[in-house]
């Protein structure tokens, strides 16, 4: 009697939990070789229920084949010139009345380095550097569908130090990753040379780690990461940041992952508050990165990131260094035009102005119910421009919200 109610309890436990739905997940071959070609196997499992779905592939490469679940069809494959030029983009759809989570296998071979690599090309003399810029795996059409994501790279020389979300197990001649955690990207660097150190919520690779610029990245990444901890909560991930060397100065932070660039920042007098603001704006994506690319609302991606970087600069090096990075944004944002009403914002909308913005706001609402704001906004599952100025409503009032909202369309 005693074990059926047990079974019986546990039956009850079972029906009343929903489960929640798994979220799309990458099974993902890749094999290099010395030319820089790539082939590929890509699985890709869809959510059940899922009944249309367009991928987004460079057309450098060939489609070698497509298998699909039962009840799903490849409806169209239409060369595309956006969000960047050179693509194609593969429409699957549900036959009525299928059932069962949609999956897709691609098959493709091509060239790892585009003709237009845009600064960052992916197969370097020091290795590879990949994200999802270069289109080399189906990205979703949204460019915002995240997945987990299982691994297999083949082709990586053996003295490539590979840096990568997850649970990265290297191989003789590869490597398998496995992030159990969703993301957009399957972001890799694996590079000669590469020199490892750890500070608490942070792992950091680079070159040489007794560089000035190493040590100010260190340092930052490490104090940015216990100050925004201490405001918005702990971060799911340590962060792997790896600093690589291009001409290019872009860096771009995943979850648990961050990339800088040496470019334009290894002069001897590079500005450690450079250094600072640098590692806190990849650092604060941890919280700050749930907004749509491509659309008006990615200023809470960007914005915020920046809004919070300069926070931790002023707690870090002082006000004055702050003072002074505002009064260059409030030069370089002059002209900038209005951050919202017309899609994506350009980058001085995205770093100048829409963090100018924010330092406003915050001189507007003062700084207590500024920090209230962005620690709720931070805990938000999804990022947009309407939760935010729910909860702003909230916080400081109608008035104050419509005037941010007015400062965002001028
Ligand atoms: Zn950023």
């Amino acid at each position: 009697m005693r074990l059926l109610l047990v079974w019986l309890a546990a039956l009850l436990l079972t029906a009343s939990a929903e489960p929640a739905p798994a979220p799309p997940h990458y099974a993902l071959r890749a094999a290099f070789d010395e030319s820089g070609r790539l082939e590929a196997d890509v699985t890709i499992t869809l959510p059940p229920g899922t009944r249309e779905k367009e991928f987004l592939l460079s057309r450098r490469f060939v489609l070698g084949g497509v298998q699909v679940s039962p009840g799903t069809r490849l409806a169209s494959a239409e060369p595309v010139e956006s969000p960047v030029e050179g693509l194609v983009r593969y429409r699957f759809a549900a036959a009525p009345g299928a059932s069962g989570p949609m999956t897709i296998r691609l098959l493709y071979a091509g060239p790892i380095n585009p003709a237009d690599d845009a600064g960052v090309r992916p197969l370097r003399p020091e290795g590879f550097e990949l994200f999802i810029d270069h289109m080399w795996f189906p990205v979703g059409a949204d460019i915002q569908t995240r997945f987990t994501l299982d691994a297999e790279m083949d082709g990586l020389d053996p003295d490539l130090v590979v840096v990568a979300q997850g649970e990265v197990t290297r191989t003789p001649t590869g490597v398998r990753i496995r992030r159990d955690y969703i993301d957009i990207d399957v972001p890799m660097v694996a590079m000669r040379g590469l020199q490892r150190a750890e500070a608490p919520g942070v792992e950091f690779f680079a070159r040489d780690l007794a560089t000035r610029l190493s040590s100010f990245y260190i340092r930052h990444s490490e104090g940015a990461a216990r100050y925004f901890q201490a405001q918005y909560g702990p971060m799911d991930q340590v962060v792997r940041m790896a600093v690589v060397w291009r001409e290019r100065s872009m860096a771009y932070a995943r979850t648990g992952y961050t990339v800088f660039s040496e470019g334009g920042r290894s002069a001897p007098d590079y500005p450690e508050s450079g250094a600072a603001r640098h590692a806190a704006h990849e650092i604060a994506h941890a919280w700050w990165k749930l907004a749509s690319p491509i659309t008006d609302d990615f200023w809470l991606v960007e914005s915020a990131a920046e809004y919070a970087a300069i926070r931790y600069v002023e707690a870090a090096l002082g006000p004055d260094e702050a003072e002074r990075m505002i009064a260059e944004k409030r030069t370089a944002a002059a002209d900038a035009g209005p951050v919202m009403g017309h899609g994506r914002p350009n980058r001085v909308q995205l770093y100048q102005k829409g963090p100018l913005l924010l330092v406003e706001l915050e001189q507007r609402i003062g700084r207590p119910a500024m920090d209230r704001l962005m620690t709720r906004m931070a805990r938000e599952p999804v990022h947009t421009t309407q939760i935010f100025m729910g909860l702003l409503t909230e916080i400081a009032g109608a008035e104050a919200a419509a005037a941010f909202e007015r400062a965002l369309h001028s």
